[in-house]
């Protein structure tokens, strides 16, 4: 049996119209001999009546955080909507679909609620079912802890389940279709001719995805390459080839920069020595910050001075703790972290230099930088965010 998984994100199932485009997907599947799993988001986007942030909008906050089972629960049923109204309609097209949800599907999770790592999975009800000839509709972004209980994967989580069915299914492909050609050399929402990546390494996939775009989550990358199983990301609305993601990324080996992504939402934090003297609570920052589980980014060390990143989510908690340990600080909140990413900067010299002077001649301040074999990061004022991103995709990404 040839099995492909196709998830299908949140736009891709808002309406009949687009719905009937998810039809057309999984019935090419059948004719091309795959017995496909089908797994779906919930339907829309905020605001409309059965998206996570609609249904979790009816709950406050207080209680979310006291009754995080509870809120899992309410978070399952966009998904659980969605996989339903998904097997109707594909019903109607005569393919034989049976909703599942995520426990059903046998994906069992530890009980962090919420943010739940998947254990382990039992492919034995979906094989039986496939062996039928169902087509099993998932929800996805759930599974079931070992009581039980319904979990949630963290947002973006249908990718997830989509990569962990598709590697327990020893899958031919995992697909992931959503409402953009695939990866692009830039978010196509502030670059309009960002360019489609044809094919793309897992490695620099994951950075793309860890530094903010949106457009895979980076564990379902991640669960993918550790199953070698081909992830490819496709638009539900065309017939466009889409990005393959494999073992060998860009075979020209021509090109220097992938493409250029960002995070918004940090803080940089400024920690000068000699406004702390005699303070011994200065050795301690960092590893206080990490014990309270604050993540921190871009951290530049220098005798005199400690800068680094916090995501805006935790400032309360860096205050709060720095003001504990009598440090004193500065922050310059609403930063945004660009990423220019691509495996071939390794060894080109003057990329960074190259950045820098763009960023400069259009007078966009540059707070911070950092760099590994594969990222350059930049920090800079989130108001600057979207002019920073179209000149260097113009400059890199262009010529
Ligand atoms: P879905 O609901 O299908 O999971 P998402 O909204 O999670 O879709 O992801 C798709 C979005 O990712 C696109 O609409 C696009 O704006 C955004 N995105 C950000 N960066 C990129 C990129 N480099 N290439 C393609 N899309 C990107
Ligand atoms: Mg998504």
């Amino acid at each position: 049996m040839k099995i492909i998984v196709q998830k299908f994100g949140g736009t891709s199932v808002s309406t009949i119209e687009k719905r009937n485009f998810v039809i057309e997907k999984v019935e090419n599947a059948i004719k091309e001999g795959y017995s496909p799993v089908v797994v779906v988001s919930a339907m829309g986007r905020k605001g409309e009546p059965y998206a996570t942030d609609t249904l979790l909008s009816l709950i406050n906050d207080d209680f979310k955080a006291l009754n995080k089972q509870a809120a899992d629960l309410l978070m399952g049923c966009g998904e659980i909507i969605s996989s339903v109204v998904m097997s109707e309609n594909l019903s109607k097209r005569g393919i034989k679909a049976i909703p599942l949800t995520g426990g059903q599907a046998g994906i069992i999770t530890n009980s962090n609620f919420s943010e739940a790592d998947v254990v382990k999975t039992d492919t034995a009800r979906l094989m039986n079912l496939l062996k039928e000839g169902y087509v099993p509709v998932v929800t996805g972004f759930q599974g079931v802890d070992e009581e039980g209980y319904l979990t949630t994967l963290g947002r973006g989580g249908s990718d997830t389940s989509a990569a962990i069915l598709g590697v327990a299914l020893n899958a031919e492909e995992i697909q992931i279709f959503t409402d953009v050609d695939g990866i692009m050399t830039a978010d196509p929402r502030i670059v309009e001719d960002a360019a489609l990546i044809d094919e793309i390494s897992y490695n620099e996939v994951f950075q793309f995805a860890d530094q903010g775009a949106k457009v895979i989550h980076p564990r379902a990358v991640d669960v993918a390459m550790k199953g070698n199983i081909p992830l490819v990301i496709k638009n539900t609305l065309s017939n466009c080839r889409g990005t393959i993601i494999n073992n060998l990324g860009d075979k020209t080996g021509k090109r220097i920069i992938t493409g250029i992504t960002h995070m918004a939402n940090r803080i940089q934090v400024r920690i000068i020595k000699d406004n702390n003297k005699g303070n011994c609570n200065y050795k301690l920052i960092l590893q206080t910050l990490a014990e309270n589980n604050i993540s921190l980014d871009l951290i530049n060390i220098f005798p005199d001075k400690k800068f680094f990143t916090i995501d805006s989510k935790d400032k309360s908690n860096l205050i709060n703790i720095l003001d504990c340990l009598s440090i004193k600080y500065d922050l310059v909140e609403d930063c945004s972290k660009v990423s220019i990413i691509g495996s071939g900067m390794k060894g080109i010299p003057g990329v960074m230099a190259r950045i820098i002077s763009t960023l400069d001649n259009e007078k966009i301040e540059v707070l911070q930088t950092a760099d590994s074999h594969m990222t350059i990061w930049c920090l800079i004022h989130s108001d600057k965010v979207r002019d920073a991103i179209k000149i260097l995709h113009k400059v890199f990404m262009q010529n």
